[in-house]
């Protein structure tokens, strides 16, 4: 308020000096008038040095002036001195962010709300071949044209990375995650996987190998023991007795590499191209006959069948995906149990049901159930001759048709298992087609 009385009493001096000539040489009003102007002058050439500090020279110190213009130059100042220093710090955030980024052996890829590229590490122009001078501003699809990759940026759902080899070397093995922030930009993270990829691979090569070299073995052995079972009573009792324990272990073994084998197939051929419509009718009525032979009376083993449509996939696959599921409530339950093999409707898709009233599960053994070899009673699974492989193989069969698998138990209470498929793996009507092969 003080800066406004001093500029108030400045043009009052100002007015006051040009009148008082004004009167003395008797021209008072245009003494007044000069004052005056002399007043507007003044603020005219502040308002210059204002303009040109501001257009020629804005990070230098303003021009020294007093009142109101002295005040409004330093508060500029120091607004101007304030962003800057503002800005600054922004600007060496980012630079920090750039270089921990650059430092980064993943590729990072910065893309707006369109999906178009806006910012990248150097990781990412060695993995993906980006390069700054001609890709910025680009759409990612433009780059990254796999349709694998395409279908899994439009899905939007991102909350498994997707495998696939990079654009520019097939044998660099990439893992895409992408994850969603600020306003629906995205944020695309490339890690190079190709070691781990290749010891997986080893590692699947190597038990696939392992159990075909041992199958010749296991037949020859397999062979012989059936050869003495005959003659068991002219063996001496002492060597006869091993006999039915040898015969049992031995096709535990054989079993155990075939179950192998299967896992291992699933595992290295990716495939799931196999679109066959499958006859449902025939399919449950094949694995509940061989369910029923298996229990031999101590159970029941019903069939229901409320879908119309037919599954479309491998029938070799599926059939031994629900004979796991169904054998194994035939080994889990006791004496008594009843069995239901389903299909039915579930959502938009379909779900293949296996159901028992036996014991049931505790949930603790839930989540871990289809890892391999994971058994809950391990004695108990031992005697019933089981594998451990069992749902392993139907877990990689399901993925192999878009499906998945829920698990529903509570001790006591029976175990639901089931394959949950979804639309586009149901063929438009029902297939008449019969598993008379399997
Ligand atoms: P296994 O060859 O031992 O049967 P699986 O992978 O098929 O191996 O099954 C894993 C475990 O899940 C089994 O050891 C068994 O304890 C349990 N299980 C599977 N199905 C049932 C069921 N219907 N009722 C109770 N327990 C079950």
């Amino acid at each position: 308020m003080g800066l406004w009385r001093r500029e108030l009493w400045r043009l009052l001096l100002l007015a006051g000096i040009g009148l008082l000539v004004g009167w003395l040489l008797s021209h008072a009003w245009a003494g007044l008038a000069l004052g005056l102007a002399a007043c507007l002058a003044f603020h005219l050439r502040q308002l210059y040095r204002l303009h040109r500090w501001l257009t020629l020279t804005p990070q230098a110190e303003p021009p020294a002036t007093t009142g109101v213009w002295g005040e409004l130059f330093d508060r500029l100042y120091r607004y101007q001195k304030g962003q800057r220093h503002t800005q600054e710090r922004l600007l060496g955030i980012i630079k920090r962010i750039q270089e921990s980024s650059e430092a980064m052996r993943d590729s990072v890829v910065m893309l707006d709300r369109h999906g178009d590229m806006e910012w990248w590490n150097s990781a990412a122009e060695r993995m993906l071949g980006l390069n700054a001078a001609h890709d910025r501003g680009h759409h990612i699809t433009n780059l990254l044209r796999d349709p694998r990759f395409i279908d899994y940026f439009h899905a939007r759902d991102y909350r498994e990375p997707l495998t696939l080899p990079s654009p520019i070397d097939e044998q660099m093995v990439l893992q895409f995650q992408i994850t969603l922030y600020g306003d629906d930009e995205r944020l695309l993270m490339a890690r190079d996987i190709t070691r781990l990829h290749r010891l997986e691979e080893m590692r699947r090569d190597f038990v696939a190998n392992v159990s075909h070299e041992l199958r010749t073995p296991l037949t020859v052995l397999a062979g012989y023991l059936e050869t003495y079972a005959t003659y068991a009573d002219q063996l001496p009792p002492r060597f006869a007795r091993g006999l039915p324990s040898m015969q049992e272990q031995t096709s535990r073994m054989q079993n155990l590499v075939s179950d192998l084998l299967l896992l291992s197939r699933l595992e290295i051929d990716r495939g799931g191209e196999d679109h066959t419509p499958l006859g449902m009718d025939a399919l449950l009525g094949s694995v509940q006959r061989d369910a029923t032979a298996t229990a031999a009376g101590r159970h029941t083993v019903e069939v229901e069948l409320v879908e119309p449509k037919s599954l479309l996939g491998s029938e070799q696959e599926i059939h031994s995906a629900l004979s796991n599921l169904a054998f194994n409530a035939v080994r889990y339950t006791p004496e008594g149990s009843r069995i239901v093999l389903r299909w039915r409707p579930h959502g938009d898709g379909a779900c293949l049901e296996v159901e028992d009233n036996g014991e049931g599960i505790d949930p603790v053994h839930l989540p871990r159930l289809t890892e391999r070899f994971y058994r809950v009673d391990k004695g108990r699974s031992a005697a019933t001759g089981g594998t451990g492989l069992g749902l392993a193989i139907v877990k990689h069969v399901l993925l192999r048709h878009d499906a998945r698998l829920e698990i529903d138990s509570r001790p006591g209470q029976g175990a639901r298992f089931r394959c949950l498929f979804p639309a586009e793996r149901l063929a438009a009507e029902a297939a008449e087609k019969s598993s008379a092969s399997l």
